[in-house]
């Protein structure tokens, strides 16, 4: 099998499970508990919140743990927006994962809450500059995501925290596709809050962690015991918590090991684009993921594309996996100005560092060949 749908999950990998293995068997304490079996899950979960901050460029004190990047993000939009003074405006994008799109909307049908969305260019670009030209006195977050999970595009970040650190608002990103594959960093990239979620980078699914700075307000969400310092209550996660912070940990790869998963992903590109008739990349070809190769394949269904591939054993997927399976077009390729048809024709193609020359060569060939098979049965 060759997997390329890597923005969908990933296996855990072996080392991270080796690192969670004690706190599911001998230390598997609750780590509230006032004996040695309780203490033992304490410090395991104490080295991972140490471990996750120097990952995350962050005190220990700003790591919350959460049950994944859905979570995550519910907690740093909400969790921020309720608890700040100044006002009921938000500014995000129509190309966010639908955690962000879904705490903003709540947002604004039950608080009243205004949101903006920024200009997006055909690639999904923001220009940060539209950032200050939306700022308002009354605006309360600003949350834009680090790179988008169907088409790849990453945003330019810095840029938009000088801005918002200019005009004293919180500015969030979600950054659960980018963990692994780009510098992340909360004071590098001079963000308030930032998102992450384990089952992408190699930990299991049900564990993620937004890193919010000590100086930001954050109305809890969840309620109960008073965990990670009140802000999200429940027992730990203990070995997630391990898992994701190796799985961090793991995923910084070198300068060469990204610049070789970026020359096979532009084998795949450069060879669809070449080969394949009519077919178009989606995103920004520039600032783009390493991992992530996105086409529109007009004149097919993407649903179908995928099941030709999967018959040679290539593994994708046509959307992004919440996507996947309805029949709706992507609310990502809409914004972009696709067309919803030729939205439908969307396939993805996410690779790891295990991804090889020759396997980027057989997508290309495969590719080819299932797109000319089903248009010949239009
Ligand atoms: N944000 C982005 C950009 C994602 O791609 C995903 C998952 O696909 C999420 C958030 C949600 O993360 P989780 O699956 O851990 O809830």
């Amino acid at each position: 099998m060759i997997y390329l749908d890597n923005a969908a999950t990933t296996p855990v990998r072996r080392e991270v499970l080796e690192a969670m293995w004690p706190y599911l068997t001998g230390d598997f304490g609750n780590p509230s508990s006032h004996h040695e079996v309780g203490e033992a899950a304490a410090r395991g979960l104490a080295a991972a919140r140490e471990s996750l901050a120097a990952s995350l460029g962050c005190r220990a004190s700003e790591i919350i743990f959460t049950a994944g990047g859905t979570e995550a993000d519910n907690l740093a939009i909400k969790g921020i927006a309720l608890a700040a003074p100044r006002g009921r405006h938000v500014i995000t994008t129509a190309i966010e994962h639908e955690a962000v799109l879904e705490s903003c909307d709540y947002l604004r049908r039950f608080h009243g809450f205004e949101i903006d969305f920024l200009p997006l260019d055909a690639s999904g670009l923001v220009d940060a500059d539209d950032v200050a030209r939306l700022l308002r006195p009354d605006t309360t977050l600003v949350t834009v995501m680090h790179a988008n999970n169907e088409i790849g595009t990453v945003q330019p970040i810095e840029r938009i925290a000088e801005l918002t650190r200019a005009a004293d608002v919180p500015f969030h990103t979600d950054a659960v596709q980018s963990a692994g594959w780009l510098e992340l960093g909360l004071r590098t990239l001079g963000v308030d809050a930032l998102s992450i979620s384990g089952h992408k980078l190699g930990a299991p699914k049900g564990i993620g962690a937004v890193a919010i700075r000590g100086a930001v307000a954050l109305e809890p969400l969840v309620h109960g015991g008073g965990q990670e310092r009140g802000r999200r209550s429940g027992t730990e996660n203990v070995a997630g918590a391990v898992g994701l912070a190796a799985a961090l940990r793991l995923s910084a790869h070198s300068r060469e090991e990204l610049a070789s998963v970026a020359r096979i992903r532009d084998i795949v590109i450069d060879g669809v684009l070449a080969s394949v008739p009519e077919a178009f990349l989606t995103g920004s070809r520039e600032s783009r993921l390493p991992s992530h190769a996105s086409f529109c394949f007009p004149g097919t269904s993407g649903e179908a594309v995928l099941l030709e591939l999967e018959r040679w054993g290539i593994v994708c997927s046509s959307g992004s996996a919440c996507a996947a399976g309805s029949d709706e077009p992507s609310h990502v390729l809409v914004a972009l100005g696709i067309a919803p048809e030729v939205a439908k024709t969307a396939v993805r193609f996410t690779l790891d560092t295990t991804t090889t020359e020759a396997d980027a060569g057989e997508v290309v060939a495969r590719v080819t060949e299932a797109v000319a098979t089903l248009r010949s049965h239009r």
